[in-house]
C-alpha cells in the first residue's frame, strides 16, 4: 500500500476509536480521501479515451484485473449506496441530476456481478467525464456527511429493515458475486463502514488503477523509439510509470500536458520540420521552444543529451545513460548534466 496513504489510514483508524480525537479522525479521513481522489483526477487527465476500457491484466485475480472506468464506477457506487441508503437515509447521488442518463450507464448496481468482457463492454458505454463528475459529487457529499457525524453516531447499527431496503433498491445485484455485499455492510456499524467503503476500499482500488495505468504506459512504449524528441531517454525517465512516451498518445510529460492538444512544442516542431528529434536540428543551442525554454530547469540537461545524440547516436547515448543511472538516480543525473550544456556534454562523453 502507498506508504503515505497507509500511515494516514492507520492513524485515522486509531483516532476514530476515541471520543476526544473523533473530529481529528474525520479531518484526517477527508484529507486521505482527497489525496486518493487526486490520483483519480491525474489518471483522468493523463490518458486517452480507450485507456479507460482496456483490461491489461484480464484474467488475473484482483482489483487490477478490471478497467479504469469500472474501478471509478465501482468505488463510488458502493460509497453512494452506503452513504445515502444506510447512513444518511436519503436519495443516492446517482438518482439526482440525471446522472444515469448522463453517464450512459446500463446498470445501477455496484458492478460486482460483471466478469471478463462484460467489464470492458460496460466501460466502453460510459461517458467517463460524466462518471468523473458523479464520483466527485459522491465524494463531496460523503465528506459533508462525515463532517455532520458525531462520535455517538459511530455505533449506529443496520438491521433487517436496512437489508430489505437495500434489496428493494436493486442497487446490489442478486448474483452471488454481489449479493454478499448487503450482509457485509449490514454487519458493520457506522465506524466499520468508515474504515472500509469510505477509506480502505478507495485505496485498494486506486492502487489497482495505478497498476493498470503503469501497464498501459509500458505497453504503449513497447516497440517505440525510447528517445524523446527533446533528447531525454524514456527508459531512464522518472516519469516512466506515468508516461507512455511523447511518441505515443500516452504522453503525460508536463510540457505536453500544458500545450494545445497535449502535444509538446518540441515534438510538434520536429514533426513540422521532418526531424526525428531536436538532435537533428542545427538551431538546438539557441532554441527556446518547449522543454528548451531558458526558465526550465531541465533545459540544459536536455540540450546536452540531445547534442550527445547528435554526435554519437542513440545507441551509444542509451549505453551512457545505463552507466550513469547505475551511479545516480534520475534527478541527480539531470542535476549533474544540467549545470551547463558544454559541461553536461563532456560528462556524457567521459562516462
Ligand atoms: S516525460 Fe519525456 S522522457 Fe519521460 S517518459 Fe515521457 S516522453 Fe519520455
Ligand atoms: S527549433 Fe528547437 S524545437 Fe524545433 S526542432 Fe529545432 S531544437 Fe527542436
Amino acid at each position: 500500500m502507498d506508504k503515505d496513504w497507509a500511515e494516514k489510514n492507520k492513524r485515522m483508524q486509531s483516532l476514530l476509536g476515541k471520543k476526544d480525537t473523533f473530529h481529528e479522525a474525520i479531518s484526517l479521513l477527508i484529507e486521505l480521501r482527497m489525496d486518493v481522489f487526486n490520483q483519480i483526477t491525474q489518471i483522468m487527465n493523463g490518458y486517452p479515451e480507450d485507456a479507460f476500457s482496456l483490461m491489461p491484466f484480464a484474467g488475473d485475480e484482483g482489483y487490477h484485473s478490471k478497467t479504469l472506468s469500472y474501478s471509478i464506477w465501482h468505488i463510488f457506487r458502493i460509497e453512494d449506496i452506503v452513504a445515502h441508503e444506510m447512513i444518511a437515509e436519503d436519495e443516492q447521488i446517482l438518482f439526482r441530476n440525471g446522472y444515469i442518463e448522463k453517464i450512459h450507464t446500463p446498470i445501477i448496481t455496484t458492478g460486482n456481478e460483471l466478469a471478463g468482457d462484460e467489464i470492458s463492454d460496460f466501460s466502453k458505454q460510459l461517458d467517463r467525464w460524466q462518471l468523473y463528475r458523479y464520483a466527485k459529487d459522491v465524494l463531496e457529499s460523503t465528506n459533508k456527511l462525515l463532517l455532520s457525524l458525531e462520535y455517538k453516531d459511530l455505533k449506529k447499527k443496520f438491521g433487517d429493515d436496512f437489508k430489505e431496503k437495500l434489496i428493494a433498491s436493486k442497487c446490489v445485484s442478486e448474483d452471488k458475486e454481489a449479493a454478499w455485499l448487503i450482509e457485509y455492510w449490514c454487519n458493520k456499524d457506522v465506524k466499520g463502514l468508515l474504515k472500509m467503503p469510505f477509506s480502505r476500499h478507495h485505496i485498494m482500488h486506486v492502487e489497482a488503477m495505478r497498476r493498470i495505468k503503469n501497464k498501459l504506459c509500458k505497453d504503449a512504449r513497447k516497440g517505440v523509439d525510447p528517445i524523446a524528441y527533446c533528447g531525454f531517454s524514456c527508459n531512464h525517465c522518472f516519469l516512466s510509470e506515468w508516461c507512455g512516451s511523447c511518441r505515443t498518445v500516452y504522453n503525460t510529460c508536463s510540457f505536453a500536458k500544458c500545450s494545445p492538444e497535449g502535444i509538446c512544442p518540441n515534438a510538434s516542431c520536429c514533426k513540422e520540420k521532418g526531424y526525428d528529434g531536436c538532435y537533428e536540428c542545427d538551431d538546438i543551442e539557441k532554441c527556446e521552444k518547449g522543454f528548451y525554454a531558458s526558465g526550465n530547469d531541465g533545459a540544459n540537461a536536455a540540450k546536452a543529451q540531445a547534442l550527445y545524440i547528435k554526435k554519437h547516436g542513440k545507441k551509444e547515448f542509451l549505453r551512457v545513460q545505463d552507466r550513469l543511472h547505475k551511479k545516480y538516480n534520475f534527478s541527480k543525473t539531470q542535476e549533474i548534466l544540467g549545470q551547463n550544456i558544454e559541461e553536461g556534454l563532456k560528462i556524457l562523453e567521459e562516462t
